[in-house]
């Protein structure tokens, strides 16, 4: 309050009607004081809150600017380049990180869907009436073998995946 009242006159007159008034009017003046600190507080949070929203959204509406901005100099240089250079474009596509997994993609499709790839393993192994389950990995048991050959299918004992004539037909083929 020493503070304060050397401000200035106005600020001393202040002071003098708050002194020469009741206790009951003083401390309503202090309720209300403190109320009016209190909502100006609040005011300037939402105000910064909504300037900090405010810039935020600014400067990442600038980033998807400049990076679309940066994107689109990066195709038009990359296509001055081409047709200065007259290099064929598709030769670059193998350097781009999406173009090798489509190429590995195939051949695991199919693995799992068409029963060649499994054919491939039977004619590897050496006797006949040994097979591996392509699902489970586990091993034909004889009475699955039997079963294939006289009724053209069989379910794998171990995960009962049904094991259709194309393997039987690969077994016979050894
Ligand atoms: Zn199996």
């Amino acid at each position: 309050m020493v503070d304060l009242s050397g401000i200035g006159i106005a600020w001393q007159e202040i002071v003098n009607w708050f002194l020469a008034q009741p206790i009951w009017a003083q401390v309503l003046v202090i309720i209300g004081v403190f109320a009016v600190l209190v909502l100006a507080v609040i005011l300037v949070y939402y105000i910064l809150k909504g300037v900090a929203y405010l810039v935020y959204y600014l400067l990442k509406g600038v980033y998807y600017l400049l990076k679309g901005i940066g994107l689109l100099f990066y195709k038009l240089f990359e296509g001055l380049y081409y047709a200065i250079s007259g290099k064929p474009k598709p030769q670059k596509a193998p350097a781009n990180p999406e173009q090798p997994s489509p190429q590995q993609a195939p051949p695991q499709v199919k693995q799992e869907e068409e029963p060649i790839i499994p054919i491939q393993k039977y004619e590897q192994i050496v006797h006949p009436e040994v097979a591996y389950c392509s699902e489970c990995g586990n091993r034909f048991t004889d009475s699955m073998i039997q079963t294939l050959t006289e009724n053209g299918f069989a379910y794998c004992i171990h995960c009962g995946n049904k094991k259709t004539q194309a393997n039987q037909m690969s077994i016979e083929s050894q």
